[in-house]
């Protein structure tokens, strides 16, 4: 079997000049790979008291559901804007290539309860950031996040690091 990590292509100048868009379709549709990608992200959190994992839409669902159903929590989308149909909580944030806003259910997640965010790719860090403080709008504990990969040049471990205190980890 491959090294998960080699079924992430590399797609050049997507969406736009200049960026490495990272491919994880390759892997989504390889069953062991899938399999392994979702155990390795969820091998650090076993065992650590968690009530859901929040993912990002996109790609952020296809892993969080499945870390979700691995480390029996339940599982919350963190949505674009417009797609959630009950009352929601809305943050903006920068992206690699433009600026965007994700919206989370206003009753989605109960004060106190201890929640893990999951994406695909940590570049900037502004994703994940703008999820961190949709959690923390709604009193949620963030114990951390979870992505599959980190384009370590962009510094979004940084950004993550400024806002959250110390021992709050992303593990990818
Ligand atoms: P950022 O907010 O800059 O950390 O960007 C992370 C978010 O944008 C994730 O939801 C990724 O899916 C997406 N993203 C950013 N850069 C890339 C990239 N080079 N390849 C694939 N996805 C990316």
């Amino acid at each position: 079997m491959p090294d998960w990590q080699d079924l992430i292509r590399d797609i050049p100048d997507f969406p736009k000049p200049g960026v490495v868009f990272k491919d994880i379709t390759p892997l989504l549709a390889d069953a062991d790979g899938y399999a392994a990608a979702v155990d390795a992200m969820a091998a650090p959190w076993r065992g650590v008291a968690l009530d859901a994992v929040l993912g990002i839409e996109s790609r952020g669902f296809i892993l969080g559901a499945a870390l979700a159903r691995a480390l029996g929590t339940g599982f919350v989308p963190v949505r674009k804007p417009g797609k959630l149909p009950g009352r929601t909580l809305a943050q903006a944030y920068e992206l690699e290539y433009g600026s965007d806003r994700l919206e989370i259910h206003a009753d989605a997640v109960a004060p106190g309860a201890r929640v893990l965010l999951v994406d695909d790719v940590l570049a900037t860090g502004g994703t994940l950031c703008a999820a961190l403080a949709l959690a923390r709008q709604q009193g949620a504990t963030v114990v951390g996040a979870s992505v599959l990969l980190e384009i370590a040049t962009l510094q979004g471990r940084a950004q993550w690091d400024a806002s959250v205190a110390l021992e709050v980890g992303i593990t990818c």
